[in-house]
């Protein structure tokens, strides 16, 4: 009889997680994290802003940038008008101050002589992606970040955490693109729970699913395959 080594164990292909998985993995999250409840702010530039502000910092530097910005210039107009160094000294504490007030800048130019995202509320949320992503700089992330975070519209900004867990936990493939994870993400998850999903995947690999995970703490270990992998690699290197 010819067995298989286990070495030469083939890993399974990829597979798109049908409604009933992504259903189960939401409850199991649901129980660790609670359920989140989005409060949108419905101010979509300010957002933009602030989401730009955020690229390579922490919350609370993009926050205290985007106050100073604020301060100094309380209208868009002001901000767009002013001489680039003004923006750049009021954005300091966010860092990256000279690539992100031309940047800001350039997108309040190209949102006219009166800056107005108000529409993106009603309009249909492909219109609203595609006008977004036509200002320069502005990336997936940055636009899904818009319209969840403004008006509570179905969109699932692919973080750096939820690019690890979601490719862990098999929701894309572990290597997918930035781009193509986001896509695998609005295929699967119900409009409804776009935003409880996006804050507890977020939570989950800040705390648990980190860079090296915790999987001995983590509940998910049963529906995940990265783990069952991991298990099987130690059973395998144990003899
Ligand atoms: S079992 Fe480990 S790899 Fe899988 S989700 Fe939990 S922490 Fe992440």
């Amino acid at each position: 009889m010819t067995m298989t080594s286990p070495n030469k164990r083939e890993k399974k292909p990829w597979k798109r997680p049908d409604r009933r998985r992504v259903r189960a993995l939401r409850e199991r999250l649901r129980e660790m994290y609670g359920i989140p409840v989005n409060e949108p702010n419905r101010k979509p530039i300010d957002e933009l802003v602030l989401t730009i502000l955020s690229q390579h910092t922490n919350d609370r530097n993009s926050g205290r940038a985007f106050e100073s910005l604020r301060e100094r210039f309380p209208t868009w107009d002001e901000a767009r008008d002013a001489p680039v160094g003004e923006v750049e000294d009021a954005i300091r504490p966010g860092g990256l101050a000279q690539q992100k007030a031309p940047r800001i800048q350039a997108i309040l130019r190209e949102l006219g002589e009166e800056p107005d995202l108000d529409w993106t509320e009603t309009a249909p949320i492909e219109e609203s992606r595609a006008y977004l992503l036509s200002l320069p700089g502005v990336g997936r992330k940055t636009a899904a970040c818009v319209l969840i975070f403004s008006w509570g519209l179905p969109e699932i900004p692919v973080d750096v955490h939820i690019h690890r867990v979601g490719g862990r936990l098999g929701l894309f493939p572990a290597k997918a693109s930035l781009e193509r994870a986001h896509d695998e993400m609005l295929a699967i998850v119900p409009p409804a729970d776009a935003y409880e999903l996006h804050v507890n995947l977020i939570r989950h690999g800040r705390t648990l699913c980190r860079p090296k995970p915790r999987c001995g703490e983590c509940e998910l270990r049963r529906m995940c395959p990265w783990y069952r992998e991991l298990d099987s690699r130690e059973a395998i290197a144990g003899g």
